[in-house]
């Protein structure tokens, strides 16, 4: 099931996205899918007459996992890949939906695009063995591990470089986990139109299983965490006017277009 959040103009509802690609319709379900057994609400929009938003707000936290495709731990100056996951944290502010310009921030002169594939965690849990991690996994999504380069390596800590407001876009919907094997899929990035990263996730160092384990042995996670799973090799700068794409095989294509916060800095 392909679960969107979406605005037609009024709050924001979830809802069933059925069809194929350019005729999609989306069935309204009544409240959240992540609490409560989809029920179609009988309203149902044609997918072109609304507007996605991130498919979920997560409640307490992003969980990031650095430098987990050999290939770009090799581009970012090599070294050992991490014996275990490497995590870092996004606010929850940093989420947008799809379409939602990324804002470049006065402070950074080098804000890189990250396609990667999102885990949304389904029930709160901890310390979870690798056999169960099926149960806590409500779907996947599509993310971009926006990154301030420059402030990734300039601060000690990451918190800035990859937490500034719309650092996250999330979408165009989520996957239920029922219905994607996420052990080999291509994964892709284009920027405006050229395709600057391709991987496939069977290439990740520590598979979605290992990671959604270990991120539960530092942290509770709640309904609606998300854990992105790191980033293939080609990462770049995305500048003021150009539109970034990330593609999941079986997801889909998560899509925003990048622009200059207009702010000079302080005064
Ligand atoms: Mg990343």
């Amino acid at each position: 099931m392909r679960i969107a959040r979406y605005t037609a103009g009024e709050d924001p509802a979830f809802g069933i996205v059925e069809g194929e690609p350019g005729s999609e319709v989306v069935r309204q379900i009544a409240g959240d899918p992540i609490y409560a057994e989809p029920t179609p609400t009988g309203v149902v929009h044609d997918l072109v007459d609304v507007r996605l938003l991130a498919p979920v707000i997560p409640r307490s936290k992003i969980v990031g996992i650095g430098k987990n495709y050999a290939d770009h731990v090799a581009e970012m100056g090599g070294g050992d890949a991490p014996t275990e996951p490497a995590m870092f944290l996004k606010p929850n502010t940093s989420v947008v939906g799809p379409d939602d310009p990324v804002v470049l921030p006065w402070q950074s002169t080098d804000v890189h695009y990250e396609g990667e594939l999102a885990v949304v965690i389904g029930r709160l849990c901890k310390d979870v063995p690798h056999e169960r991690v099926p149960e806590v996994v409500f779907g996947y999504t599509i993310a971009n591990d926006v990154t301030a380069r420059d402030l990734q390596r300039s601060d000690l800590q990451w918190a800035r470089a990859k937490g500034f407001d719309t650092f996250c876009p999330l979408g165009p919907w989520l996957v239920t986990a029922d219905e994607l094997a996420v052990d080999d899929l291509a994964i892709s990035t284009r920027l405006d139109g050229r395709t600057v990263q391709e991987g496939r996730t069977s290439q990740l160092i520590h598979d979605v299983v290992t990671l959604v384990s270990a991120v539960s042995e530092a942290f509770t996670l709640l309904p609606g965490d998300v854990i992105l799973t790191g980033t293939p090799a080609g990462v770049g700068p995305m500048t003021d006017g150009q539109v970034v794409e990330v593609e999941v095989e079986g997801i889909g294509v998560l899509r925003n277009p990048v622009r200059d916060s207009g702010s000079g800095g302080p005064a």
